[in-house]
């Protein structure tokens, strides 16, 4: 509490958080350490963790740092807070995100932007890019944020610190505000990779609230974290090595290539032939989705209201005032895609084409254990530098939205800096469908 006094001023990475009850959790967390729980019972006993602003807590705010949703507290807590609650995580604080989670730089936010705590003068990406700034500034242990396209990992390297996107279905997503569900997944912004793993273990597993929530055992993911990659095949996608890669990055993520093939890992190339096509077969599944998920926010059910004459004027004007111009952009090319005579040309294909992106990887996956990347091409921008090109702002995107396309697993870790101005590279590893236990021994071996 008192770093977030000290820094969040400068990097506003809160949209709120409640002193009293932090303390009231933390308190009962000492009672039952004092009357002989332990970690080995509840992993997270005392361990204050932040929520970025679009799942569900409790008597918490739930604004999606929209203006639609008003005063809007919620009445239960999502599945995975439920269990981080369980494991004895002091759970506070709201952090802030893109709007509805549309976004790259968090600049979308209807409460204004947050800053990276590497050079304040710069985006920490987005959408989760409080969770991230608020790791990265030592203003909690851990965060949670949510990967529709990249949201998780794409800050964490921006901001230097370990996102997890798990594989779609291995956390509930009960309680997550839906922006795209066939792609949304909630994961943890962590200083480490151990850390990474705890959280993963702790929120994972089927929950019949949520029933594209898959009956998968929950493995140990500790017992995989032993150092040794000897003999894992890891796979580095030709497809990847794309002209706007920044030459630090690259070089980053080449000397951690070295540096996995001298711990015993064998890098092969490996082709994802319809890397292409993944930010447009996206940009329209993803508006498609948000554009029916978004109709609920009305006026009528939750949050701000502004009143009409009839329904439809309170409907417009409601959503007219309530929704910022990136949600409302979506909204408009989610309606298109889906309308008919063009569902075939748009969104049908699309859905083809995300066949293609998937089989793309299963086949990679047949001869290799993981998959290496740069997690993003370029460092983090200046703010302002590209809000006013959403084009320019997708394709910052263009190594993470395949992963959600194909629903497997995906994280990113930091692995060096570029030189004046000393900024954090991220390295993404992707793993198959429930394969979080190689990716994360991987990571943890190079960290
Ligand atoms: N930046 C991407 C978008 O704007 C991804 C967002 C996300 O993962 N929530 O859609």
């Amino acid at each position: 509490l008192d770093q977030i006094q000290k820094v969040d001023g400068q990097i506003h990475a809160f949209l709120s958080y409640d002193v009293a009850d932090a303390l009231a959790q933390a308190e009962a967390a000492d009672k039952a350490l004092a009357a002989g729980e332990t970690h080995v019972q509840r992993p997270l006993l005392g361990v204050p963790i932040a929520i970025k602003d679009v799942l569900a807590v409790k008597n918490h705010p739930l604004n999606c740092a929209s203006k639609i949703l008003g005063k809007f507290t919620s009445v239960y807590d999502a599945t995975a807070i439920e269990k981080l609650k369980a494991a004895g995580a002091v759970v506070f604080g709201r952090l802030n995100m893109d709007e509805f989670a549309m976004g790259s730089s968090t600049e979308n936010s209807a409460f204004g932007v947050t800053r990276n705590p590497w050079d304040t003068t710069r985006i920490p990406g987005g959408s989760s890019g409080g969770s991230a700034a608020s790791v990265a500034a030592d203003e909690c242990i851990a965060s949670l944020g949510t990967d529709t396209g990249g949201s998780i990992r794409q800050p964490a390297a921006l901001c230097g610190c370990v996102g997890l996107k798990p594989t779609y279905g291995r956390i509930s997503r009960y309680g997550l505000v839906a922006f795209a569900s066939s792609l949304d997944q909630i994961g943890p912004f962590t200083k480490d990779v151990r850390d990474s793993a705890t959280l993963l273990e702790v929120m994972s597993g089927i929950d019949h609230r949520d029933s594209t929530s898959v009956p998968q055992p929950v493995p140990h993911y500790h017992t995989a974290l032993n150092g040794n990659i000897k003999g894992l095949k890891i796979g580095l996608p030709k497809e990847y090595m794309i002209g706007g890669l920044d030459p630090q990055v690259n070089a980053a993520v080449q000397a951690a290539v070295q540096q996995l093939q001298k711990l015993g890992a064998e890098v092969v190339e490996i082709s994802l032939p319809h890397t292409d096509y993944a930010v447009a077969t996206y940009y329209i599944i993803a508006t498609a989705e948000a554009s029916a998920n978004l109709a609920r926010f009305d006026g009528i059910r939750y949050g701000a209201r502004i009143d009409g004459k009839d329904p439809i004027e309170l409907y417009s004007k409601t959503r007219g005032a309530g929704f910022g111009p990136e949600v409302k952009r979506r909204i408009i090319l989610g309606t298109y895609v889906l309308s008919s005579g063009y569902y075939d040309a748009y969104y049908l294909r699309a859905q083809k084409v995300r066949t293609l992106i998937r089989q793309d990887f299963l086949k990679a996956f047949e001869k290799v254990d993981a998959i290496v990347t740069p997690t993003t091409p370029t460092a983090a921008f200046k703010i302002g530098e590209k809000s006013d090109d959403p084009l320019q702002m997708y394709l910052s995107d263009i190594f993470t939205i395949s992963c959600n396309l194909a629903g497997i697993c995906g994280l990113s870790l930091p692995c060096g800096f570029t030189t004046s101005p000393k900024l954090p590279i991220g390295l993404q590893l992707l793993g198959k469908p429930f394969g979080e236990e190689t990716i994360l021994k991987i990571a943890h071996a190079y960290e």
